[in-house]
């Protein structure tokens, strides 16, 4: 569904703070997190320990 000719592994863009997302030093992920429920797409692993995660457990939290 996305077409865009910067979707290589080392080009991907975090959805939230838009920078690049890096591949892991150590894992060699390249393909950054789910960013749900903050935004559609993939965010890097910044937004996703700022952002995601804390959005997740507010959803947790209120979802009950
Ligand atoms: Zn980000």
């Amino acid at each position: 569904m996305d077409t865009n000719e910067n979707t290589k592994p080392d080009t991907l863009t975090c959805v939230i703070c838009e920078h690049k997302i890096e591949p892991n030093p150590i894992s060699g992920w390249a393909y950054g997190h789910n960013a749900y429920p903050v935004a559609e797409g993939k965010c890097c692993d910044f937004c996703h320990s700022t952002d995601v995660l804390p959005a997740r457990i507010m959803g947790a939290f209120n979802g009950k």
